[in-house]
């Protein structure tokens, strides 16, 4: 089983076999102005379980002060990927999950970093509410 995925110019498509437990929505400031959305939800996946199909020259990566790198399509400014030093320790990268093209059986579990969620966003689907990442103090449902 594979799902794949692509940017919205579609030059640059990739696949993946298995994704990893947790899927977060992250409201954070870097994925809300990296995406140009509310929030961002990037999917873990092992390296072994990755890889891009077409277009990988055409990848942009753009590194934060805070050293994470963050992959994008430099035709279309779709935004990919997203790297941390945990990611590097644990062999994975984390994946757009909008960016895929297939139905993927899987859900979020979380809302992380909402002491950055805009206001202008109502968060009604019950899942957890994390103030900055998982381990920290949770938020007001
Ligand atoms: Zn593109
Ligand atoms: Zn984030």
């Amino acid at each position: 089983m594979s799902f794949q995925g692509s940017c919205l110019c579609g030059k640059i498509t990739f696949a993946v076999t298995e994704f990893e437990p947790l899927i977060g929505h992250c409201h954070c400031t870097m994925c809300r102005k990296f995406h140009g959305a509310a929030f961002s939800t990037f999917a873990d996946v092992k390296l072994k379980n990755f890889k891009w199909l077409s277009g990988e020259a055409l990848l942009q990566s753009y590194q934060a002060s805070n050293n994470t790198v963050r992959q994008f399509c430099q035709h279309c400014g779709s935004s990919l990927t997203f790297c941390s030093s945990y990611n590097n320790n644990d062999n994975t990268i984390e994946i757009a999950l909008a960016a895929f093209d297939d139905d993927i059986n899987i859900s979020p579990d979380a809302h992380i970093y909402t002491d950055t969620k805009v206001t202008w966003l109502k968060l009604n689907d019950g899942l957890p509410q994390y103030r900055q990442y998982r381990d920290s103090t949770q938020g007001e449902k």
